[in-house]
């Protein structure tokens, strides 16, 4: 498999502070990676730099075989990186429908349309003339994935799903990653939820205080491993 994404040892500083520490990561095309990391451990952060809202000050981010460090987020959306962003950020007076279609913004050709998304996710199929503002917080990430999707983006940068949300919620979201990963959208997850994220991923990268400290697939790392990692047990 080809490597779509290569993080190559990127240090990320917010003024004196220094979020990332030389983290390196590969995400080959059609792969599904979870970084799994607690409160704080620099997962926001790394996604940012992927997405180019963040710049490192060492390090690459190369994308297709090229060097991404430097361009701007807008145009990395239309090489075909799209963040769905912590937090969600869906619009409160548009209705789901226009909350996709906003995604679909200067989309590349690919296999997302609304009939797509709404295969994948039948419920935003039901609430298609629902205000943002009057969604659930599931319904509104459901909205929020369905929305990055519509830019046929070739990799999807999911940041925390399960945030804030009831574990049936998220389990419900996390049931339509396999079905967007077959359209051939390669994923990178980051969670602080080991269960879901270990059921989806294809490998999985653990972060804590932004350094990394257990990589692997998924049949080489143990649950045990992951939670040791995740809690910084030797
Ligand atoms: P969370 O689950 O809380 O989002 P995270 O793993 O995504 O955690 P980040 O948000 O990437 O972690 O934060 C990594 C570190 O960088 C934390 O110590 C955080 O306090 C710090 N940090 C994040 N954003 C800023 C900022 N804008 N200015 C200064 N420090 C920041």
């Amino acid at each position: 498999m080809s490597k779509l994404l290569e993080v190559d040892a990127i240090d990320v500083d917010y003024g004196d502070f220094r979020a990332l520490h030389g983290i390196t990561l590969t995400v080959a095309e059609g792969e599904t990676l979870a970084v799994i990391g607690a409160n704080g451990a620099g997962k926001s952060t790394l996604l940012k730099t992927i997405a180019g809202l963040l710049r490192p000050s060492a390090g690459q981010v190369r994308f297709d075989g090229h060097d991404v460090s430097r361009t701007p987020a807008h145009r990395r959306v239309r090489e075909g990186i799209a963040l769905t962003p912590e937090g969600r950020r869906i619009f409160g007076s548009l209705t789901v429908e226009e909350n996709l279609e906003v995604g679909a913004h200067g989309r590349r050709p690919g296999p997302w349309s609304l009939q797509a998304v709404y295969d994948t996710f039948p419920l935003l199929a039901e609430l298609r003339t629902r205000r943002g503002a009057h969604l659930s917080g599931g319904e509104q990430q459901a909205t929020a994935i369905g929305r990055a999707l519509m830019s046929n983006p070739r990799l999807l940068l999911l940041d925390e799903v399960s945030l804030g949300l009831a574990p049936v919620v998220v389990a419900d979201i996390y049931q339509a990653l396999p079905a967007i990963a077959e359209k051939g959208t390669t994923v990178l997850v980051v969670e602080q939820d080991l269960t879901q994220a270990l059921t989806v991923a294809d490998r999985v990268q653990c972060i804590l205080e932004g350094r990394t400290v257990l990589e692997g697939a998924k049949s080489e790392v143990t649950r045990e491993q992951v939670q040791a990692a995740y809690f910084g047990i030797d």
